[in-house]
């Protein structure tokens, strides 16, 4: 049996959730106020994810990078792998926020997009 203590980052209030279980068996939630909570608790829980911010380097002297995110949570573990890639990209501007950086990560569908415009 494992147990973690988790802070919901679902929304503002921050609740303590504690989660007991074992993979491929009943897990259990407390602390939290709301079903939100119980969801996001299960999925720390089992298989953590985020969304992945960082930067990619350009062809330009004025703005060498540019920021991007991921449209969607990577798992944890794979994201060393996914900043390596992005680390190894260079772009060239001009480019608009939401230009797509890479389309389909390692067959993951997760996309990753330009935050920001930069036009010389
Ligand atoms: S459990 Fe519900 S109320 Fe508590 S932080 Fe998460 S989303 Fe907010």
């Amino acid at each position: 049996m494992q147990e973690k203590e988790i802070i919901c980052i679902s929304c503002p209030l921050g609740c303590h959730l504690k989660v007991t279980g074992r993979r491929g068996q009943d897990i259990t939630v407390t602390g939290n106020q709301c079903i939100r909570g119980e969801i996001y608790g299960k999925e720390e829980f089992l298989a953590p994810t985020r969304i992945v911010t960082a930067v990619v380097r350009t062809n330009s002297a004025k703005y060498p990078y540019v920021p991007v995110k991921t449209d969607r949570p990577v798992i944890r573990a794979r994201i060393p792998e996914l900043l390596r890639e992005l680390y190894r990209i260079k772009t060239s501007i001009p480019i608009q926020c939401g230009d797509v950086i890479i389309e389909n990560y390692d067959e993951t569908e997760v996309k990753v997009i330009c935050t920001r415009s930069i036009s010389e």
